[in-house]
């Protein structure tokens, strides 16, 4: 992804009052630990470009879990057009039930960045939210609520060569695309989409495209939960897979961490590595995600 504007903001977010947090059943379930697990699954694959035979791997480890836990997977398959020319992609698409009623999607990129002469593992950009997403998956397999929970596992968010428009986010717009086409984006009531959430030193952005009162809840279910200290100050509009969905009039909020490493000098480069990934992070991160759940619940069921 990439940061554009950068805004001083200091603004704290007020408590959403009389809302019920996560069920703690679900909450406790969660375990950074297993999150953990599955960061270290693909950061052994080595790189995981589009296209590459490990990314295929890749798909076909979270498509074994998603099963085991009972979910009908779709394989959006599709070629992008890229500066390396034509790229065989394919979004995963997790979900029990069709959505009828509603649905919150929780996203994440599981390609990572192709980059020559660097052997780049991604275990935080891309490897960790990625995991994340699974876990999320596994603790809510056998939740009934109101709205269906649909996992979004998407290809090619990275740029080939330098991020434009055109060379970043071929996934996302993709989906996007079908999604306004089929008629499916009016059942999406909230998209929450996660990267790069397991650095040690965990500063979500207050990131500045997504809609502003579903950033808002999670801010505030975030200091509900007594984690304050996971929330950035700064403020910053980032390209990433949430604003093609926005554009379609989805809305969406994205948790990242753009501040990786002392003056984020590990995002995309040889140093996005195991050891640079939290557990803790983590389940910080599912937590606050399982506290928000619930409001979106309450709020699109009444
Ligand atoms: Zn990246």
């Amino acid at each position: 992804m990439r940061a554009w504007i950068a805004i001083a903001s200091l603004s704290l977010i007020t408590a959403c009052a009389g809302v019920q947090v996560a069920s703690l059943d679900t909450a406790s379930a969660l375990s950074g630990k297993r999150a953990l697990e599955h960061v270290r699954a693909q950061v052994d694959l080595g790189p995981r470009p589009p296209g590459s035979e490990a990314l295929e791997k890749c798909r076909q480890y979270i498509v074994r879990h998603l099963r085991e836990w009972g979910y009908e997977i779709e394989d959006d398959a599709f070629e992008a057009t890229t500066p390396y020319g034509p790229k065989k992609m394919h979004n995963l698409i997790a979900r029990k039930g069709k959505g009828d009623k509603g649905v919150i999607a929780l996203a994440s990129h599981y390609d990572t960045k192709y980059m020559e002469g660097i052997r780049f593992v991604g275990a935080n950009d891309g490897g960790s939210s990625t995991a994340l997403l699974l876990e999320l998956a596994s603790v809510l397999s056998q939740r009934k609520d109101g709205l269906d929970y649909w996992f979004v596992f998407l290809d090619g968010e990275e740029a080939f060569v330098e991020w434009s428009t055109f060379d970043s986010t071929y996934g996302s717009r993709h989906l996007a695309r079908r999604w306004k086409e089929e008629s499916v984006a009016n059942k999406i009531r909230a998209f929450i989409l996660l990267d790069m959430i397991g650095d040690r030193q965990l500063d979500l952005l207050k990131e500045g495209h997504s809609t502003p009162w579903l950033r808002d809840l999670v801010w505030s279910t975030a200091s509900e939960l007594g984690l304050d200290s996971v929330l950035s100050k700064a403020e910053f509009e980032v390209g990433d897979d949430h604003v093609p969905f926005l554009e379609i009039g989805i809305q969406a909020v994205d948790l990242i961490d753009l501040n990786f490493g002392p003056g984020n000098s590990y995002h995309h480069t040889a140093q996005d590595t195991l050891d640079k990934v939290s557990a803790e992070s983590m389940e910080k991160v599912g937590k606050l995600v399982l506290g928000v759940l619930p409001k979106l619940q309450q709020k699109f069921t009444r």
